[in-house]
């Protein structure tokens, strides 16, 4: 790993970044929950030269930094953890019951707070305008979306937004930095059927559900396999399904409730609307009323080309031979929505432990961790890029 350059603002506060990762994994809260988490943040940077704005989006904050006349960029981290019981065996293992940080969130907060403190500490090195914002609940809340409403990316008007997240599926030292999608859209449905029960020996006259689910659950995978551009990835789950009272009795209704993905909007709007339309013509078809809720939840993560070249110069400064495509997922993540309205770029930064496979100890499970070298490595890469976006006038 010899070819890694940590930034030296970033090099100072190294121990001081793990210590604030190790303390937001013992004290972890879920989302919208957040008040621990933004008072120890609010607490460790009482003294930078920061205006802050709190409670924004319930339980999150932005702190607005500026250093002389230029544009103004945004820099997130996301604070809520998950509702699992930790079983790895780490001494700074959670100590609230059945909530953890297994996702990285609480590192992604650390790397934000060392980058706040760093610039704030040399403005030599930038000018411009900086928020630093902590968004609460991004897991399946959206709070990025609260955030935007609540005026995140106004007054001053934000010109560009960054992300990242810790990446379990590469090793400590690989960056991964792509344009257009990264994450896919996270849409949730629940589809009532009611038809007419009855005995199970005397079907005539009944409307079985559960043998019109059992259809409508192979047609709906054909959206993917016959709608779907063959080279576009998109997902339909199923992971729910309740229905029935015993063995001999035709249920009268059945529930399913499932999970959407796709890496382009167009995709994600085809896959709802045929969704509807094969609930319709397979009701129709066997005479069932079948009702569906869609929730459209999280758009596709899309980076902007331009701002990712950006980062992808930031990235080259600290490594050079780390520097590649993100291991793609299709996982949701709300930084979308932010990233919807202003251009920008959402990174990956590889975490796993270099004797861990990328299978080994993935997110959001209840041993999950990270090499916390690579802390040091997401705040550099920030550094990097606020030189990049807020070169000082020379
Ligand atoms: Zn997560
Ligand atoms: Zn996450």
């Amino acid at each position: 790993m010899s070819e890694l350059r940590i930034h030296p603002v970033i090099a100072a506060l190294e121990d001081t970044i793990i210590g604030y990762r190790r303390y937001l994994h013992q004290h972890p809260e879920l989302g919208f929950q957040e008040v621990e988490t933004a008072r120890y943040i609010m607490d460790q940077i009482k003294d930078a030269d920061i205006e802050i704005f709190h409670p924004m989006a319930k339980t999150g904050l932005v702190g607005i930094m500026r250093n002389g006349h230029g544009p103004c960029i945004a820099l997130r981290a996301d604070m809520d953890a998950l509702p699992i019981q930790e079983t790895g065996d780490v001494p700074y293992k959670s100590m609230n019951d059945g909530v953890m940080h297994a996702c990285g969130h609480d590192g992604h907060m650390a790397i934000l707070m060392g980058t706040l403190l760093a610039l704030d500490q040399n403005r030599s090195l930038w000018q411009g305008t900086i928020k630093f914002v902590f968004q609460p609940a991004e897991e399946g809340e959206g709070g990025a979306e609260l955030m935007i409403k609540e005026g995140v990316l106004k007054n001053p008007d934000v010109q560009a937004i960054f992300g990242l997240h810790l990446w379990n599926y590469q090793t400590y030292g690989t960056i991964g930095v792509k344009s257009g999608p990264v994450l896919a859209s996270a849409d949730s449905f629940e589809i009532t059927v009611r038809g007419v029960g009855g005995h199970g020996a005397m079907p005539q006259g009944t409307v079985d559900t559960i043998h019109v689910s059992a259809q409508l659950i192979l047609a709906l995978q054909s959206i993917i396999s016959r709608n779907l551009d063959p080279l576009q990835p998109g997902v339909i789950s199923i992971g729910q399904i309740q229905g029935g009272n015993a063995f001999n009795i035709i249920a009268d209704e059945v529930s399913l409730k499932g999970t959407t993905r796709a890496y382009r909007p167009e995709d994600q709007q085809l896959i709802h609307t045929r969704i509807q339309e094969i609930c319709d013509g397979i009701a129709a078809t066997y005479g069932a009323k079948i009702n569906i809720e869609y929730r459209d939840s999280y758009p596709p993560t899309i980076n902007d080309p331009e701002m990712t070249e950006a980062a992808a110069r930031a990235v080259r400064r600290v490594t050079e031979a780390g520097l590649g495509d993100p291991y793609l997922t299709m996982g949701g993540e709300d930084m979308a929505f932010y990233l919807r309205e202003v251009p920008g770029c959402f990174l990956f930064v590889g975490s796993a432990k270099p004797h861990h496979k990328s299978s080994d100890v993935p997110h959001h499970c209840s041993h999950f961790d990270i090499d916390e070298r690579s802390l040091a490595l997401g705040a550099s890469i920030f550094v990097e890029l606020v030189q990049e976006m807020l070169p000082p006038a020379s």
